[in-house]
């Protein structure tokens, strides 16, 4: 909610009516010129060295910033791309996953995971989430698979690893395809090994408000099977290896020059900016664990990177609106499953047949974590919820 419906934006500062300094505060849900305030002379110098360098698709930086995301994810080969939407898609190309496909994802994420699997004329097929981590529930998808299955497309929402043992135990005994859709989870882990390695394949998103933020569209596939790797890099680049012959039909999809320096720039910051998420998350569990609300677990094994923070509340909607009377900006991940979204109507799923989904999408609430969030600031957003009378 924007300060616009603030009711206490009409009052002058310094009149009478202004208590204190907690009436004036504004918590949002981000602070992307903080951040780069506080990279500026490392994010300039970037720049400074891009343009006079003078090339601008795939150049050097992307070539250095693959094998660092891959380092980082522990696999081989890393293909820099135009957004998270597009590694999806092009890892589900490059296994050539298309019409007459099924593939089995979750209902509960944003729209880019279903969307992608319908474009290569695949068809999505919805398996219902584990109420605690709000990932895809195993028993549910090895309920869906049929003949027609080619691969699970699971999403490490929120920042936390899906429940990968048992979704690659299901993949092996069927004979199927993991995508990992990491864009939420850049530095997570899941039993000590990082994701985006859990899988065949795995789609990460550079988009500015993910753990790790371009300043405009930005994605990467990583994997550790080189045929894929080529696959993916045919894809991305007109279906051609980089001279004017084509192997097949494909993409202008490249992550630009400068996108990836800025990348390699905020990359040396993940790992403090993640453990900072990993703090402010800590502070909030503590806080929130005598409240009527439920505070995201961490399941065992996993390093979860709160990209968000989610609570969950029978009153989500007045807790909202509490939070932004209090100046507290907070947002809704997601309002509505995919399965009962007007675009999939032609799949014939109905309301009720995913209700741990549909039961997350009434009760989620994201409350702001990101790495520059003062403590005052979450002990004030605490405060908050915990004076929250439904
Ligand atoms: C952000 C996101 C995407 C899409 O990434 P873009 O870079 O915006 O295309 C896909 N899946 C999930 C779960 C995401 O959060």
């Amino acid at each position: 909610m924007s300060l616009d419906n603030n009711p206490r934006k009409e009052t002058p500062i310094g009149s009478a009516a202004v208590a204190n300094e907690e009436d004036r505060r504004r918590v949002r849900l981000g602070n992307l010129t903080g951040q780069y305030q506080a990279i500026r002379a490392e994010i300039d110098s970037a720049y400074a060295e891009v343009m006079s360098r003078g090339a601008f698709i795939l150049g050097p930086e992307l070539k250095q910033l693959e094998s660092e995301i891959a380092a980082l994810c522990g696999v081989e080969h890393g293909i820099g791309v135009n957004s998270g939407t597009d590694a999806l898609l092009i890892s589900l190309l490059a296994l050539g996953i298309g019409e007459g496909d099924e593939v089995i994802t979750t209902p509960f994420t944003f729209f880019a995971t279903a969307e992608t699997i319908s474009l290569t004329g695949a068809r999505p097929v919805f398996a219902d989430i584990d109420p605690a981590t709000f990932t895809i529930d195993p028993t549910a998808v090895e309920a869906a698979v049929t003949s027609k299955t080619r691969a699970i497309l699971p999403v490490h929402l929120y920042g936390q690893a899906a429940d990968m043992d048992s979704l690659s135990a299901i993949a092996e005994r069927n004979g199927l395809k993991v995508i990992e859709d990491a864009a939420q989870i850049i530095g997570g882990s899941y039993k000590g090994r990082p994701a985006g390695s859990l899988g065949d394949i795995a789609a990460f998103s550079f988009y500015p408000t993910k753990n790790l933020g371009a300043f405009g569209d930005g994605g990467m596939i990583v994997t550790d099977n080189a045929e894929l790797a080529e696959q993916a890099r045919l894809l991305r680049f007109h279906g051609s290896g980089g001279s004017y012959f084509y192997k097949r039909v494909g993409y202008c999809s490249r992550l630009d020059e400068m996108q990836a320096a800025f990348l390699r720039v905020k990359l040396r910051h993940l790992d403090e900016w993640n453990a900072l998420r990993r703090s402010h998350a800590a502070i909030y569990s503590a806080r929130l664990a005598a409240s009527v609300v439920t505070s995201p677990v961490e399941a065992p094994g996993c390093k979860h990177i709160y990209h968000q923070y989610t609570i969950r509340s029978r009153h989500r909607d007045a807790l909202k609106q509490h939070l932004a009377e209090c100046g507290v900006d907070s947002g809704i991940y997601y309002p509505q499953a995919l399965h009962l979204q007007e675009v999939y109507a032609n799949l014939g799923y109905l309301p009720g047949s995913m209700p741990q989904a549909e039961a997350a999408a009434r009760e989620v609430l994201s409350l702001p974590v990101y790495p520059e969030l003062k403590s005052d600031d979450i002990e004030y957003v605490a405060a908050r919820i915990l004076d929250f009378q439904p």
